[in-house]
């Protein structure tokens, strides 16, 4: 989402064709995000804001796909969760018993609002024995006013003082992929992987079987591309360069 159709609350020039493209070709597609602080609702109403159309059930998150993931590991179990609306309706969703008595997990999310005592209860409850889930290892996020502390850095506080290191559903991990490939009962070899991160976007897809394009229009500009030992299947100035029904491997840039 963030860096390929939207720049910080500004749509990327050309996204809200592109989206059309795909639906008018009768393809299925699904838009990513590692912020498990909203809904997929909330995220559509922002979208909206910011002039994009995008139907709530096409927003796959972090905290989605980590109530996915929980659903199959251990359904109907219990948690207690340090996050936000995104993250606890969708565990509520799948039935999950929301507790800090003796829950299965500690599932940890984005959140403006850490407090010490969720920390310390969290911090206890793992040493108990409750199993360690994070939506997203992102170590910081974006505001406006400059980063922010996110998931990956809370986490570390919890691993220093526990010993036990949680396990991540969010990008990188394929996982989030393939949650994403089954809501859309779709195959990785007939699907791509469209992201503006190398370390995050492009190893999931990767990882998950699928081509990936990398698109400029966010936080990799083309020099960073030759420090990792993988590439995209395709590097695009951003999705305004896609064109639907082309082979990715043809596709190039009119950005430089
Ligand atoms: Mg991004």
């Amino acid at each position: 989402m963030d860096g390929v159709l939207v720049h910080e609350a500004q749509p990327i020039p050309g996204a809200d064709r592109f989206l059309a493209s795909i639906t008018a070709a009768g393809l299925g597609y699904l838009v990513l995000t590692n912020n498990s602080m909203f809904t997929a609702r909330d995220l559509q109403a922002r979208l909206r804001g910011s002039g994009l159309d995008i139907p709530a059930e096409r927003i796959w998150t972090s905290a989605l796909a980590t109530a996915k993931f929980l659903d199959l590991q251990r359904p109907g179990g219990t948690a207690y969760v340090a996050g936000e609306a995104g993250l606890t309706t969708a565990l509520h969703e799948i039935g999950y018993v929301l507790t800090d008595r003796s829950p299965d997990y500690f599932v940890l999310g984005e959140t403006r609002t850490y407090s010490f005592e969720t920390i310390t209860r969290a911090i206890r409850l793992v040493r108990d024995g409750a199993r360690f889930i994070a939506t997203n290892p992102d170590p910081t996020g974006p505001s406006t006013e400059g980063l922010l502390p996110a998931t990956g850095s809370v986490a570390a506080m919890i691993t220093k003082a526990t010993g036990i290191d949680p396990y991540y559903v969010g990008k990188p991990n394929p996982l989030m992929m393939r949650t994403g490939l089954n809501r859309l009962s779709a195959h990785s070899e007939t699907t791509v992987m469209i992201g503006d991160r190398m370390d995050t976007d492009v190893i999931a897809g990767l990882e998950a079987g699928m081509d990936t394009v990398l698109v400029l229009s966010g936080i990799t500009a083309r020099a960073d591309i030759e420090r990792y030992p993988f590439r995209p299947t395709a590097v695009v100035g951003s999705v305004a360069d896609i064109q639907v029904g082309q082979d990715v491997r043809t596709l190039t840039t009119t950005t430089p």
